[in-house]
C-alpha cells in the first residue's frame, strides 16, 4: 500500500476509535443522570455526587484529549479500552462508597455494564485482570465503609454480595474472553478470505479481478495527478514445449518460479497479476516507458537466470514482454491492447525480448 493509502487507513481507524469513545462518553452521561437521581432521592449525599460527577467528567475530558491529540496511538492498544473501563469502574466504586447501603446494590449492575465494553476488545487475561481489580476495589470500599460508618453496614450480607459480585464478574470475564477469541478468529478468517479472493492459487500473483481494480484506480489517480504509469504484459516463451517435455506438473513449478521472479522485480506499490495461462500483467505505477523498460529488463534477466535442477539441468525459461504507457483519459483496455501488440512484436522478433509500444504519442 502507498504511504497515502496507509495514512487514510490510519485516519479511518482513529475515526472509528473516536466513535467508540463517544459511545462510552454517552453511556457515562446516562450514568451521571442515574447518579443525579440517586442524589435527588437522597441515596447519595451532595458531596458524594459532586465527587463522582467531577471524577467522571474529568476522565471523559482526559480521554477526549488523548484521542484528539492522537496520543492514544502511542499506547499498546490505541482504543485505550482497559484504561477507560477501569476509570469507569473506579468512579462507580467511589459512588458506591458514598451511597447508602440501600443504594449500593443499585449501582453494582452498572459496573457490569462498564465491564461489557471491555469484552469487545480485551483478551481473557486482561478481562480477568480487570475483574480482579474491580473485586479488590469493591472489597476495599466495603472495608472502608465498615471502618468509618460501621452502623450503616450489615457485614455478613455485604460479604455475601461481594462473593456473588466476584462470581458474576469472573464469569463475565471468562465468557468475554471466549467472545473476544471468536472475534479474533472471525477477523483472521475474513483476512484469509480476502486474500483468497484476490490471489491466483497456483502462483500467488494477484488475479485478474484484483488487477482490473488496481488498474482502474491507477487510471483515476493518473487522470487527476497527470503522473504516468505503464502496463507490461509477459508471456513465457514456448511454454507448451516445457509442458510437453517435462509434464504439466513441472510446468506448474516453472510458472510459480517465474511469478516469484516477477513479483520480486517490482516495487511494493506495483501490482503483479496472472492474466491467464502463462501470461502475466504488471501495473507499473508512477513511471514512464523508460523506467518501465528497466523493470521489464530486470524481470526478463531474472527469469532467464532461473534454474530447475529438480526438473532438468538443461531446462531454461525465457519471457517476452510488451510495454505500453497509459495515455490520459483513454480506456485502460486501449493501453492493454498496445502492450499486447508490443508483446506480439517481441514474439515475432524472436522471443526473449522486450518491445515497447509503437506510435508513442
Ligand atoms: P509462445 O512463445 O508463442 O508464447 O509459445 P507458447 O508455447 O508459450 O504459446 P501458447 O500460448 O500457445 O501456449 C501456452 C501454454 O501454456 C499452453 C498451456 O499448456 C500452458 N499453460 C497455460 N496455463 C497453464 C498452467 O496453469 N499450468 C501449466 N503447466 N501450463 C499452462
Ligand atoms: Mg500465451
Ligand atoms: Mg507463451
Amino acid at each position: 500500500m502507498t504511504d497515502a493509502g496507509m495514512g487514510r487507513t490510519a485516519d479511518a481507524r482513529q475515526a472509528r476509535l473516536l466513535k467508540r469513545y463517544w459511545a462510552a462518553a454517552g453511556s457515562s452521561a446516562l450514568v451521571l443522570l442515574l447518579m443525579f437521581v440517586l442524589y435527588w432521592e437522597g441515596h447519595l449525599p451532595g458531596y458524594g455526587f459532586a465527587v463522582t460527577a467531577g471524577g467522571m467528567l474529568f476522565w471523559m475530558l482526559f480521554f477526549y484529549v488523548l484521542f484528539r491529540t492522537r496520543l492514544n496511538l502511542k499506547a499498546g492498544d490505541p482504543s485505550l479500552t482497559f484504561a477507560q473501563v477501569l476509570s469507569a469502574i473506579f468512579m462507580l466504586t467511589v459512588a458506591m462508597y458514598y451511597a447508602t447501603s440501600g443504594a449500593r446494590p443499585v449501582i453494582l449492575p452498572i459496573v457490569l455494564m462498564a465491564f461489557v465494553f471491555g469484552i469487545f476488545r480485551l483478551t481473557l487475561q486482561r478481562l480477568i485482570c480487570m475483574a480482579l481489580i474491580a473485586i479488590a476495589g469493591y472489597a476495599l470500599m466495603i472495608a472502608l465503609v465498615h471502618q468509618l460508618r460501621p452502623q450503616e453496614l450489615m457485614l455478613r450480607l455485604e460479604i455475601l454480595r461481594l462473593l456473588v459480585f466476584s462470581f458474576v464478574l469472573l464469569w463475565f470475564a471468562i465468557v468475554g474472553g471466549y467472545i473476544s477469541r471468536l472475534r479474533k478468529t472471525l477477523s483472521d478468517s475474513k483476512a484469509a478470505i480476502e486474500e483468497l479472493a484476490t490471489r491466483d492459487p497456483l502462483t500467488g500473483a494477484y488475479n485478474r479481478r484484483h488487477l482490473s481494480g488496481a488498474l482502474l484506480q491507477e487510471k483515476l489517480r493518473s487522470d487527476r495527478s497527470g503522473e504516468p504509469f505503464c502496463i507490461a504484459i509477459l508471456d513465457l516463451d514456448l511454454f507448451k514445449k516445457i509442458n510437453d517435455t517435462y509434464g504439466h506438473q513441472a510446468g506448474d513449478e516453472v510458472l510459480k518460479a517465474c511469478a516469484q521472479c516477477g513479483k520480486q522485480a517490482i516495487r511494493p506499490i506495483d501490482c503483479f497479476g496472472r492474466y491467464g495461462g502463462e501470461e502475466f500483467e504488471v501495473l507499473l505505477t508512477q513511471t514512464d516507458l523508460q523506467g518501465a523498460g528497466i523493470v521489464a529488463e530486470r524481470m526478463r534477466i531474472s527469469i532467464s537466470n532461473l534454474r530447475f535442477p529438480e526438473i532438468s539441468e538443461t531446462l531454461r525459461v525465457t519471457v517476452s514482454i510488451g510495454l505500453a504507457q497509459y495515455r490520459p483519459k483513454e480506456d485502460i483496455r486501449d493501453t492493454e491492447k498496445r502492450a499486447d501488440d508490443a508483446l506480439y512484436q517481441a514474439k515475432a522478433g524472436g522471443r526473449d525480448r522486450i518491445e515497447i509500444e509503437t506510435n508513442n504519442a
